[in-house]
Order: C-alpha cells, then structure tokens, then sequence
C-alpha cells in the first residue's frame, strides 16, 4: 500500500483540518533557540491555508509530566510560527477544552490556529489504547479530516499521531513525504562508500540501530555519548564519563561483528577530558586508553572527543558517497567542547554525495554552530523516527497512513 498524501483528502475549502506538527523546538527563557521544525511545517500549512482549510495545529513540546506545566507551552511558538506565515495565530490554552473549542469555532477559511501542548494531557502518550483513542475522539470532534505532518513523532503510538489518524480521514503531510523521499534514498541503494556517524547521549537507544545499520554500512563512527561504552567494552577506564554497563556485551559483540563483516567501525583515538559537566571546567586532551590518568583522576568526564579523532573522522567522512549523521560528537552547547561536533559538521559539507543530518539536536547544533542548511543535502526534524526508519522498524504512525 501507498501512503496517503494531502491530495486523497479532496477539496478542503472551508473544511476543519487538524494537523499533527513537530514544534517541539528547543525554548530557553521563553525564546526560541532553533527554529527548525517551524520553517519546516511550512509548506503543509501555506498549502491547506491555501486551499481555504480552517487548519488547527497541534504538537507537544518537551516532555511535561501530563499536566499543564507554563515552562513547556507552545505560545512562544504560536507567535514565532504567526510571523513566519505573515498571519494571525489563534492559541488556545488548553487542547480540548472550552478554549480549544472557542479558537476552533471562530476560525475562518484560510485562518489558522493552534493549540497548547498535547502532553499537557495524560492520555496523550497513554500506554493504555483506550485512553488514547478517548483522547484522540476529543481532538477530533468538529474536524472534518487529519494531515500527519511531524515527522519526528511518527515512530510513536500516541494519540495525535496514531489514534487520531484512524478517527478522521487521514493523509500524510508534505514535510512526511519529503522526509521519507531523502530516508528512501539511504535504504534502498545508497552510493558507497556509504558511512553512519553516531553520537548523542540517548546511548541505549542508538546502540539498537547499530546491530541494523552493520549490515548495510561500510563506515560506522561513534563518538559522543555512546563512545564511552565501547571504549569500555574494550578494557579501557572511562572515570566518570556517561558508560551504559548493561550494554557492554552488546557493544563486545558489535565490535566483533564489524571485524567479522570487514566493516571500517572508527572509534575514537583521543577524548577531551573535563574536571566537571560545566562550560568553564578544566579540561584536557588525552588518549582514548588513558582517561583515568587525566589530571582530573576518576572524577573526569569524557566531553568531547580529540583533535585526532576529528581529523580521522573528517577525512572518513569527506572520502564517503552518502553520509548519515545523528548525535553531536560532544557537548557542543558548550564552546569547550564543540569541536568534535563542528569538525563533524563541516567535513559533511564538504563531502560529495548524499549528507543527512538527523536528530533535533544534531540539528540545532549545525544551526548554532553557524553552519547554513543549505550546505547539508538534507536536515531532517525527526531523529528517533529516521533512526527507526533505517532500522526498518516499523512506524505506526505511517503504518496508519497506508504505507
Ligand atoms: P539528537 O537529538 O541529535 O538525536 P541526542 O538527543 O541523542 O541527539 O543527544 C544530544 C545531546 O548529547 C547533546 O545535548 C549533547 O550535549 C549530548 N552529548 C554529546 N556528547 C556527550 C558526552 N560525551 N557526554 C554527555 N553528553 C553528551
Ligand atoms: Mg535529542
């Protein structure tokens, strides 16, 4: 089966669309930091505003803990995304409540607008289908159809993305479609060399993609987080850097599969080592057996991988035809340790070939870092959901959508 694209949904002039965004942007004191995921739900919105659609958004930002929380509310983003559209936002403080249904009733054709975060209610990301489908049935009253548009939610059963798309004729977005086009590309006969540049600090979550990409991949380069397992794995102290023990057979057993299928798996040579998780810690470089006789002894923490590392995985990556990054190589918000991170990133634009940059802070990073989107084939706004795709999971969220 297909997925459903926008046009299977018929005229929408004067119709309600509900549609599931991913305006899960990074706020700090109420400000914006990167704008990524709201430049990118764009064209969806232009095209049903368009159309004449009354189009209500919806999304959830961070994660509070299912009840209303000021510190994760969308306002900032309804008026970022206003400005961006050149028009009105109408927000309404809750998402299926009195003011939900006020906003909803006095949107014209062709207006727009959207409602406070999603996780603001427990049945949201409910374990529990009932309560999910309860909560979707509420968002659905007075729609007339559902446009699933946040592609970094679409690896999740939850009810804006899954429940709701079986209560309300349903189509995917164009930020989905797009976001599936480029992933395709990496699945079905990506241009070899083809290498996966791993880091981040969701360490256990990214090590499951490691056992579907080995297969597939010529170059697997780890670094943030998650190079401290493997490091460890391989009998060398780690002090007090991020280490998952529970992993480390696992990681034993994809170093020995990678030598097994003649796959290049770069680990790193030297780490940057700091005295504490702070932006003005001291710190030094050192070899990647050696982090336990830093100066800082078994108090130093791995922030950063080396001058060394960089330039190997820089030329790793600037010698490959297709290039998928997810994961800063360090903690790169912070100038001491971004490095690493900025190497990454410039060595894939310097790269011939297909470069993917996926994950909401991989993202934010090559924005901060002052590199332009345009110099990377393709940044996706969803990092879990491309990681799944690669994975060959399956995605409900699509699944519901025909595909
Ligand atoms: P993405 O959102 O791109 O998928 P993650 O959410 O997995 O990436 O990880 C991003 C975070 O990983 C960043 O905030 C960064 O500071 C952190 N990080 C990178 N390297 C390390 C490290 N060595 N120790 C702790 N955190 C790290
Ligand atoms: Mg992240």
């Amino acid at each position: 089966m297909a997925l459903r694209t926008l046009d299977s949904l018929g005229d929408l002039s004067g119709r309600t669309v509900l549609i599931r965004c991913d305006f899960n942007v990074p706020v700090q004191d109420g400000r914006i930091t990167d704008e990524g995921r709201i430049v990118a739900s764009l064209p969806t919105l232009r095209a049903l505003l368009e159309q004449g659609a009354k189009v209500v958004t919806m999304s959830h930002l961070g994660r509070p803990k299912g009840a209303p929380d000021p510190q994760y509310s969308l306002a900032p983003v309804a008026e970022r995304l206003g400005e961006l559209l050149g028009a009105e936002v109408a927000f309404a403080a809750d998402t299926v409540g009195e003011d939900a249904q006020r906003v909803r009733i006095g949107l014209g054709e062709g207006q727009l607008a959207l409602l406070e975060n999603l996780r603001f209610d427990p049945r949201e990301t409910s374990k529990d289908a009932a309560e999910r489908a309860s909560f979707a049935a509420e968002l659905a009253a007075g729609a007339d159809a559902f446009v699933s548009d946040g592609f970094g939610v679409v690896h999740r059963e939850q009810a804006s993305v899954f429940e709701i798309a079986q209560a309300l004729p349903s189509a995917a977005g164009l930020l989905v479609e797009r976001e599936l086009g480029v992933l395709a590309r990496l699945t079905e006969s990506p241009e070899r060399p083809y290498a996966v540049v791993l880091g981040g600090s969701k360490v256990s979550d990214k090590l499951g993609v490691i056992e579907h990409l080995l297969p597939r991949v010529d170059r697997l380069l780890i670094g943030g987080g998650m190079l401290f397992t493997f490091l460890d794995a391989q009998g060398y102290g780690v002090a007090s850097s991020l280490l998952e023990e529970d992993q480390l057979e696992r990681v034993r057993g994809y170093i020995a599969d990678a030598e097994q299928r003649g796959i290049e798996l770069l680990l790193p040579t030297d780490v940057v080592v700091a005295a504490a998780f702070a932006a003005d810690a001291e710190h030094e470089t050192v070899a990647a057996d050696s982090i336990e006789s830093s100066r800082f002894g078994a108090d130093g923490i791995g922030l950063d991988i080396g001058p060394e590392t960089a330039s190997a995985f820089a030329e790793a990556i600037r010698g490959s035809r297709t290039v998928f990054w997810n994961g800063p190589m360090g903690v790169f918000e912070m100038e001491a340790f971004a490095a690493g991170t900025r190497a990454v990133a410039q060595a894939l634009t310097e790269a011939e070939g297909l470069t993917v940059v996926g994950g909401g802070d991989s993202a934010a990073a090559v924005r901060q870092l002052g590199f332009d989107d345009a110099a990377f084939g393709h940044i996706s706004t969803g990092g879990g959901a491309s990681l799944e795709f690669l994975e060959g999971a399956r995605l409900p969220g699509l699944e519901v959508l025909g595909w």
